[in-house]
């Protein structure tokens, strides 16, 4: 029997107005139905933006530290199922079973990080230019807030949305992908279990045009905050400028290794194939450019080369699967279009290539790990954000030529240098242009406790993790308490000079 999931609205689990419903299939096993789901219309999201507006008075006069007690709860809960949450979530999108846990741990962290930030919440007290006189700053909710997430991070990125939206005393209404509403359905399940208020998050599932939009026009949501790609990004920047909405994006990445000659060779093979294949490179912070020191490249290309063929594909629940599968047909047909892109440009196809199809493999979504050399700065498979396991190797001859090509992308997440060098690492930090710089480490891993967010086309200058997050799910408020009894006029009376 097939199971049906609902939107939840107002502490209640609602069938979607239109009674549509969306399939979710497994990517490894196509024939397997994870659910139906909600499919949902600017008729639901009205009713979810109503109650978070409903919901808001209550829930931002709760004080901050009664507010941490639910997210702490969630925590909790979310430790105690771990394990089952995490085989859901690599049957509904794919990713191999340690790194479903390793989103969920993400999820974890970041409910505990923000829970904390119940009992800090810091603003600013500063001397009065004028006597008797007291200024200070304070941190207010923004109002509803929207959260769109992406698939690839299923639970970890709704968390890091709504824990500093909650936190903060927003309430919220969440349209989650809809290739992975299983792992927001089971996210809002704990929110409810762990006493939640009626209203004060609601999720609404189904497909971006037909729910995610309606989300960012409705003028009632005071903030949106977006992950995704670069194309929706900028549809919902269109639709928040329109009515001045507030809006962060977090977007693509062209992530890039450099290796200098002086790197650990194996250390640099280990990061570089765990970025370039790790959740099939389908993480906006995946490596997929390597630039090697050419002294190295003969040596570098084919260890990585061998150590590609050998990863073994498959259902990401098995001890023995190294890489999963993508997440969908579209996907699969993206990703060898960029393949063809490459061929064509003149790039050397070393390995990889095509979709896997020997055995069980015909029934899901695979892709081969696949190794582009002598790509060029300027190929596509060098500059296009692939969403897949399609890794470019490209040649360099210094440091100073890598950290340009490095830099020669309109994006600008995460990237990372090998080098024994330590002049040549703080060269590397101080002149790549990205929001993340690593050393000696591939340019996955990020933390919560620190801001995670790019530059140029990545994003929109905001961050979130970290204390940077609260700046986008809070708005300052500035109160100045002048007890002289007297009119005291800013910048004009001034203490006798
Ligand atoms: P991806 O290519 O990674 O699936 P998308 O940007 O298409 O990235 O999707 C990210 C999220 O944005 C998903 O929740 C999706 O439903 C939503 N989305 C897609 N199109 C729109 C849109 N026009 N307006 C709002 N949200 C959208």
């Amino acid at each position: 029997m097939t199971t049906s999931y609902r939107n939840y609205i107002d502490g209640h689990w609602v069938a979607p107005s239109s009674g549509a419903m969306f399939e979710n299939r497994n990517p490894a096993r196509h024939d397997d139905l994870v659910g139906l789901f909600a499919r949902s219309n600017r008729e639901d999201v009205e009713r979810a933006v109503d109650a978070a507006q409903r919901a808001f008075n209550a829930w931002s006069e709760t004080p901050a530290p009664q507010r941490a007690e639910m997210l702490f709860r969630v925590g909790n809960l979310l430790t105690e199922r771990k394990e089952a949450l995490a085989r859901e979530m690599t049957r509904e999108m794919g990713k191999v079973l340690s790194e479903a846990r390793g989103d969920i741990q993400e999820a974890i962290d970041m409910c505990f990080l923000m829970a904390g930030e119940g009992r800090r919440l810091f603003g600013e007290t500063t001397p009065s230019e004028l006597r008797n006189k007291f200024c200070m700053t304070v941190r207010v909710p923004v109002g509803v807030v929207g959260l769109i997430t992406p698939w690839n991070f299923s639970m970890a990125i709704p968390a890091r949305k709504a824990m500093p939206a909650l936190i903060c005393g927003n309430t919220v209404v969440f349209k989650p992908a809809e290739d992975t509403p299983l792992s927001a359905v089971r996210l809002v399940e704990i929110f409810e279990e762990a006493g939640l208020p009626g209203g004060v998050l609601n999720m609404v599932t189904g497909y971006g045009p037909e729910a995610g939009r309606p989300l960012v026009e409705h003028p009632g949501v005071r903030l949106l905050s977006f992950t995704g790609s670069t194309e929706t990004g900028r549809l919902v920047a269109l639709a928040c400028a329109e009515q001045t909405k507030p809006y962060s994006l977090e977007m693509g990445g062209k992530n890039a290794i450099i290796v200098l000659d002086d790197a650990d060779l194996e250390l640099a093979l280990d990061g570089a194939i765990w970025c370039g294949f790790g959740t099939s490179g389908q993480r906006c912070t995946a490596a997929s450019r390597l630039l090697v020191h050419q002294r190295l490249l003969p040596e570098f290309q084919e260890r990585f080369a061998a150590r590609a063929q050998a990863l073994r594909l498959g259902d990401g629940l098995l001890e023995t699967t190294d890489v999963g599968p993508v997440i969908n047909q579209e996907a699969i047909e993206k990703i060898h279009a960029y393949t063809e892109i490459g061929l064509r440009k003149g790039a050397k196809l070393v390995t990889g290539g095509k979709r896997a199809t020997q055995g069980d493999l015909a029934n899901g979504w695979f892709y081969l790990p696949t190794m582009f050399t002598g790509v060029k700065p300027d190929m596509r498979i060098a500059q296009d954000e692939i969403f897949g396991p399609t890794v470019a190797v490209l040649s360099v001859d210094s440091l100073d030529e890598a950290i340009a090509v490095v830099n020669d992308s309109s994006y600008g997440l995460s990237a990372s240098i090998y080098t024994a060098d330590v002049n040549a690492a703080f060269r590397a930090m101080q002149s790549i242009d990205t929001g993340i710089v690593y050393v000696n480490a591939p340019p996955i891993g990020a933390e919560v406790h620190l801001p995670f967010g790019g530059t140029k086309s990545t994003g929109n200058g905001h961050r979130e993790a970290g204390r940077a997050t609260l700046d986008t799910f809070s708005e300052w408020k500035t109160l100045y308490v002048d007890y002289s009894g007297a009119l005291q006029r800013a910048q004009i009376d001034r203490a006798q000079e």
